[in-house]
């Protein structure tokens, strides 16, 4: 079965089951600060894990396109790609444990034919100290279904527990299905810390909310002057009121699984990037003392970052030295310096994005019509990259050395983008001693001085919408609408990045703004904020939202049904009319609740487009 068929037959069951298909979200998480992308597939529905009323209903299902930079070091072993697609499916409130374990039963077992020979299960071994029960109702339902006791084991908080980024929120079991990869017949029973069973498909059931214990207690103690213990704080944890599903399963993995290969790159989704590199990129010839076994990973490594880069510039993130450009940067150099190992002499990561777009064409068709950004800006850092490392080959030359100390390391790799590991070759090629401990540590100490900017982002999970960036997030809309009517164009919104302090918004524009055009789009929007209009959304189906005159972005897929923010001053009478933008939400409810919008930098972002940061003032 081809990874195209097993994604269709995934969302023609769930669809079966009352479930609605839904597209993937932006790799980019849309108005989320606190994630640089998007590392599963409940992660664009986190709104509506939290309450949120979803617009096609309370069971979804769809496959993602993830991102997963933290699985790194991993990439090049038989099952973790940095870029991969999650299948999923979603109960918001709706079905929960027993249906969905049913229902991921039934599809490995008679939509795909997995004999239950080899599978295995893992549910939550349950917390005592936190009063939380072993989860004996999914292991029940599991046998139920026919699954011997020795398959099920209970593990805790590490493997079978999903929990919020934050110390509060949702969170709840999982059970995970596992399938034997070995040559021999599986075991009777299940050991997982045996390799060999490979972990396909995760069921979350989030049925608890971490709440801070006694804190009305606290509070009044506090106010009467009474002295409450510094402990440390203490939580419980509640039953939820909307219990939720999430379920995701790797595609590539199952894909791997069912084609009878070893390893996810053996499949269709990977193959002809990898051959191409062994038959028309690589250079074999020379006898190099690599062994084969080393040559085969750099080629995985080089085939999973060049596709993750790929869906990376797709979404028209620049390599750059700060967050989703530092990792997109990271990756694509260190393709590159993969590409040493293989001898390889010329650029090579556009020959192998043009092969990782072949593969997806059909599936994600918009892909193509990024195809010359993408293919220019590996190029453009590939090229750049090159130069540093002639630079730095030069200083290391310069600098004469006898042994290589920890602080050197770090001044070719701080000041000339200079890899580790290159300074590791070169010091063991020229035999000096390299202090890699002491540049261990002052990395550390560089990364605790800039951590503090970027904490949390790359941590996945439920982040809740502040104030602010709703107030943020509807500025915006205010914000296209203005440029469209002070330029006289069809500007589209080519991306937006809220945090709490500020909105940085980019758009398609050929020429810097002039001042007189930057006050004229201020006091648009201020205009608007003044009048106190009021913020509309109504569902309605993607082809009435066009007719009406919504604005899409270009680059979204949207689902069948979809929410439609107006901000109008009379809506039943449909006069005066501000905005009108297709947008899964939230707003505020009313203009009025905005402040002083003010631009503090417009900028070139890249050709043809501009970016503006703004803020609301008091
Ligand atoms: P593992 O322990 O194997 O790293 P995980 O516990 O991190 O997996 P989940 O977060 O539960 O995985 O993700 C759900 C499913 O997504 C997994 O069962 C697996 O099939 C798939 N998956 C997770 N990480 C990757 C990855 N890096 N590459 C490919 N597929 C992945
Ligand atoms: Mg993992």
């Amino acid at each position: 079965m081809k990874a195209n068929e097993i994604r269709k037959k995934y969302l023609e069951f769930f669809e079966k089951k009352g479930h609605k298909i839904i597209p993937s979200g932006s790799l980019v998480p849309q108005n989320d600060p606190t994630v640089l992308f998007t590392t599963a597939g409940m992660h664009p529905l986190v709104p509506y894990l939290l309450g949120e009323k979803h617009p096609l209903g309370n069971r979804l299902c769809n496959s993602q396109k993830c991102i997963r930079t933290g699985d790194v070091d991993e990439v090049g072993d038989n099952t973790h790609l940095t870029f991969f697609e999650m299948l999923g499916n979603w109960s918001l409130g709706d079905y929960f444990k027993k249906e969905a374990i049913e229902w991921s039963f039934q599809f490995l077992t008679e939509e795909l034919k997995i004999p239950l020979q080899k599978l295995a299960f893992s549910v939550f071994e349950g917390e005592k100290e936190n009063n939380i029960p072993r989860d004996e109702e999914a292991a029940q339902i599991w046998q139920g279904l026919g699954v011997k006791p020795e398959r099920i084991v209970f593990l805790g908080r590490e493997d079978n527990w999903w929990g919020p980024a934050g110390k509060t929120g949702p969170c709840g079991p999982d059970t995970e299905m596992f399938y034997w990869v070995g040559q021999e017949k599986a075991p009777d029973a299940f050991d997982p810390s045996d390799k060999r069973w490979v972990e396909i498909w995760n069921d979350v059931f989030m049925q608890y909310n971490r709440q801070i214990k006694n804190q009305k207690s606290k509070i009044k103690n506090i106010n009467q002057g009474l002295k409450t213990e510094n402990k440390k704080e203490e939580y419980e944890f509640a039953t939820l009121k909307q219990k939720n599903v999430d379920t995701g399963m790797g595609l590539e993995r199952i894909t791997a699984i069912l084609q009878g290969k070893d390893n996810v790159f053996e499949t269709e989704l990977f193959e002809p990037i990898i051959s191409k590199i062994k038959s028309q990129i690589a250079n074999f010839k020379s006898k190099s003392q690599i062994s084969n076994i080393e040559k085969e990973k750099a080629i995985r490594i080089i085939a999973d970052h060049v596709k993750a880069a790929v869906f990376i510039l797709f979404e028209r993130v620049e390599p750059s030295n700060t967050e989703r450009g530092y990792i997109l940067r990271r990756l694509i150099r260190r393709a590159i310096r993969y590409g040493k190992i293989l001898e390889i002499q010329k650029n090579f990561t556009s020959e192998i994005a043009k092969e990782v777009i072949k593969i997806y064409k059909d599936t994600y068709s918009e892909i193509q019509e990024g195809e010359n950004y993408i293919l220019k800006e590996l190029n453009k850092e590939e090229e750049a990259f090159n130069k540093t490392v002639e630079r730095g080959l030069k200083e290391f030359e310069r600098l004469s050395l006898r042994e290589v100390s920890g602080e050197t390391a770090f001044l070719l790799y701080q000041s000339y983008g200079f890899p580790i590991e290159m300074t590791q070759e070169l010091a063991k090629e020229k035999g000096l001693e390299l202090d890699l401990v002491r540049f261990k540590e002052e990395l550390k100490k560089h990364q605790a001085l800039s951590r503090t900017a970027t904490a949390g982002q790359f941590k996945a999970g439920l982040s809740d919408n502040s104030e602010q960036t709703t107030k943020y997030h509807t500025t915006t809309h205010l914000l296209l609408a203005a440029l469209r009517d002070v330029l006289k164009k069809p500007i589209e919104q080519r991306g937006s990045n809220i945090t709490a302090e500020r909105i940085r918004f980019d758009f398609n524009f050929e020429r810097k703004l002039t001042q007189e055009e930057i006050r004229m789009v201020e006091s648009w929007v201020n205009d608007k904020i003044k009048e106190g209009l009021p913020v509309i959304c109504q569902e309605m189906p993607l082809d009435k939202a066009v007719e009406k005159g919504a604005l899409a972005s270009f680059r979204e897929k949207y689902p069948e049904i979809v929410k439609v923010y107006t901000i109008c001053k009379d809506f039943n009478k449909n006069e005066g009319l501000a905005s009108c933008e297709i947008c899964s939400g939230p707003h505020i409810k009313n203009t009025a609740e905005l402040g002083n919008f003010k631009i503090i930098k417009e900028e070139s972002s890249s050709s043809g487009v501009r970016r503006i940061k703004a803020v609301l003032q008091e």
